[in-house]
């Protein structure tokens, strides 16, 4: 395995961080005035990365669907950046080789090499036509 160079896991690092900006920013709008407080005041917390609580768990239940696509990403964005704490952000996680750095750049919350997802959503478009 190739390892990455610090520039290239934080250039990723940045790509991912900018993302859940603009996502939160998304949600914020989305959110009704009570909403937002609650939102605001988890958030103040502790924007550090000390924290261990999961914004999109906090979303989840608040049970907010209207942010239900913007939940998603966050969750992507959060395994992702626990990944690369961990330092092998690109690994695989099902294989365990090589995501690839133009993978990753092109999609920063890749948790998967291109053979397994591609294998991944195969096997989804067959369920998909699968009948009970
Ligand atoms: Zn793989």
């Amino acid at each position: 395995m190739t390892q990455l160079t610090e520039s290239e896991i934080e250039s990723i690092e940045n790509k991912l961080r900018e993302r859940q900006q603009d996502l939160l920013e998304e949600v914020r709008n989305e959110l009704d005035e009570r909403e937002n407080q609650y939102l605001a005041a988890m958030m103040g917390n502790d924007p550090g990365d000390s924290c261990d609580f999961s914004l999109a768990d906090v979303l989840v239940d608040l049970n907010i669907v209207r942010v239900d696509r913007q939940i998603n990403e966050l969750r992507e964005i959060e395994s992702k950046l626990a990944q690369t704490k961990k330092g092998n952000m690109n690994e695989c996680i099902e294989c365990g080789k090589e995501i690839g750095l133009q993978r990753l750049l092109a999609y920063p919350t890749a948790m998967r090499c291109m053979s397994c997802q591609e294998r991944r959503e195969q096997m989804y478009a067959h369920e998909g036509h699968s009948s009970l």
